[in-house]
This record gives structure tokens, C-alpha cells and sequence, in this order.
């Protein structure tokens, strides 16, 4: 079986388009099938695709993803997913969205935290037939500006300096492990696991709450897969770093099942208002039961 593909270069998408007669905004909506046969979602069953074209060019998929066992807030929403997949391929830009279904209230708040979000452009593919044929005879005129899903907007403008980075954004959060980690020694394939979640911390996006954190997961062939928290100006719908390592984990994974995931590191500060600790041993001790979960505390380099 062909590996799941979640991420397709400029080059290559603008082949596709061409191959299929159209041009890559025309056809970006035939691709929604395609990432919702990819998503995971054994508790509902309704499978969500978003599918999204950076300021690259490059096209990426979102996915759905729900977790037996757990709270339904441990959802991560298509639309998350792809965002989540445009920060792990660092991608600075979203510019178009088409989805299968209408982004829920929470993923409308979600998208806030990007640049220029009122601009982005979101088209819904539902499957009736009127959609279908409007997207088989190329019509691309559908796409409609974030704006018009989310009027009257609350955001980052309304509690940032103009300055600080926003989600996509390159973030360099300067943190370290604290001081008495130095001295404790762990083998290579440990140090690895647990600088990748650092590194996943210095780019997490917390302007919010200044708790920034991240997490790597290891499978069981030794591949790592990290995530990065990020905020929302709303905070309800900020993305957990275990659920955004875990999209890595789905995007990168080769398509394997939570199992397969054997360790993980949690990365967060020292005094964090908010702690990810908890959240991310609920989370894996269920879905990974034989993962082994270790957490270090940093503290922002002087
Ligand atoms: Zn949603």
C-alpha cells in the first residue's frame, strides 16, 4: 500500500493541476477525497479533509483525528491539523483552504492566530451533487475570505504588540533545559528524543499565556516526531503539543497506529502557569500504552 501523503511540493502540485487540465486553485478542491480518506476518526465516522496551499505553493492536508477512550476535546480538527502540518514544514503562509465541511466555530477561532487570517480563502466541498459538478467544470470562484466566516473577529490584534510573531511565524522562544539537567546522563537515542522536544518549545507559539512547550514522540523504529503548543488569543482553542506531535506522528508516520509510539518527552517551563504534563500522559498512557513518558522543565536563557 501506498504511504499517505500529506505534504506535496510546488513543483509537484502544479504538475497535477496541469495533468488534470486546471489550474492548482481549480483543482485543489478534488484533493479534499483524498486527505478524508486519511483521517482518523473511529468515534464519529465523519471524516473531515482540508487541504490548503501555502505562499510556497506547496499543497498540504488536514485530517481529523478523534481518540477512543478520551474526552472529546482531545479531537484535533482538520483545519488544526492542517495548520499544524504548514508549522512542522515551516510554511509562513496559509492562503487557500478547501474543506469538505464547514469549518466549525472553533477552527474559525483557530485560524485567527494567522497573518492576514481575514484573508484567507476557504472553500466547502460538500458532496451533493450541485458542488460536485460546479467543482468538475473547473469553477473556482467559490472561495470565500475567513472574513465572511468570522465577522466582528477577535484575535491577536486585540491583545498583541503589532511585533510579536504570530502562529507560522518563525518563533525563537530562547529556552534552555534548566541547570540541573547538565548533569543527568541518558543515551544518545534519549538526549535525541528530548532535544527535539525542546527544540519543539522554542518554536511553540504562547504569546498569550508566555508558557511556550513542546513534546517529541519516538516510535518503535527509532524515527522522532515533534509538535509545538500553540495558542489561541480565545484559549479554548489552543493546540496541545502532544496533539501536534501527534499530527507529525499521523503526516510522517507511514500511517501506523498510536501504538507503535514507545516514548515521549514533554518539554515546558519551569514556573508555566499552564502545565501540558498531565494532558499528555492522559492522552498517551491511552492511545500508547506502551510508551514511556519523561518531562523536563526549562527556563528562558539570560
Ligand atoms: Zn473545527
Amino acid at each position: 500500500m501506498d504511504r499517505p501523503r500529506f505534504v506535496f511540493d510546488s513543483a509537484e502540485a502544479e504538475q497535477m493541476a496541469k495533468q488534470s487540465g486546471r489550474t492548482l486553485l481549480q483543482f485543489l478542491p478534488s484533493l479534499v477525497k483524498s486527505a478524508q480518506a486519511v483521517a482518523r476518526p473511529p468515534i464519529s465516522k465523519y471524516h473531515v479533509g482540508a487541504v490548503g496551499i501555502g505562499s510556497s505553493g506547496r499543497i498540504f492536508f488536514g485530517v481529523n483525528l478523534e481518540f477512543p477512550g478520551l474526552p472529546l476535546n482531545q479531537s484535533v480538527h482538520a483545519e488544526q491539523f492542517l495548520i499544524t502540518n504548514l508549522s512542522l514544514n515551516a510554511e509562513p503562509r496559509l492562503k487557500y483552504i478547501a474543506v469538505s465541511a464547514a469549518p466549525c466555530g472553533h477552527c474559525r477561532q483557530f485560524l485567527q492566530e494567522l497573518r492576514c487570517a481575514p484573508d484567507v480563502k476557504i472553500l466547502i466541498t460538500s458532496s451533493d451533487d450541485e458542488k460536485e459538478n460546479k467543482i468538475n467544470n473547473n469553477c473556482n470562484d467559490e472561495f470565500t475570505p475567513l472574513s465572511d466566516f468570522l465577522p466582528h473577529r477577535f484575535g491577536p490584534d486585540d491583545l498583541l504588540p503589532k511585533d510579536v510573531p504570530l502562529l507560522l511565524e518563525p518563533h525563537r522562544n530562547g529556552l534552555s533545559f534548566c541547570p540541573d539537567l547538565c548533569s543527568v546522563k541518558s543515551d544518545c537515542g534519549e538526549e535525541d528524543l528530548k532535544y527535539a522536544a525542546l527544540d519543539a518549545a522554542n518554536m511553540s507559539h504562547a504569546p498569550y499565556s508566555g508558557c511556550p512547550s513542546g513534546v517529541a514522540l519516538v516510535d518503535v523504529e527509532g524515527k522522532i516526531y515533534k509538535g509545538s503548543y500553540m495558542e489561541s488569543a480565545a484559549y479554548n482553542p489552543s493546540l496541545p503539543p502532544v496533539q501536534a506531535a501527534l499530527v507529525a506522528y499521523v503526516a510522517s508516520g507511514g500511517g501506523g497506529g498510536y501504538e507503535r509510539i514507545v516514548g515521549a518527552v514533554v518539554v515546558e517551563k519551569a514556573d508555566a502557569v499552564i502545565k501540558q504534563e498531565h494532558t499528555a500522559r492522559l492522552l498517551l498512557q491511552c492511545i500508547s500504552p506502551k510508551c514511556e513518558i519523561q518531562v523536563f522543565q526549562c527556563e528562558k536563557a539570560i
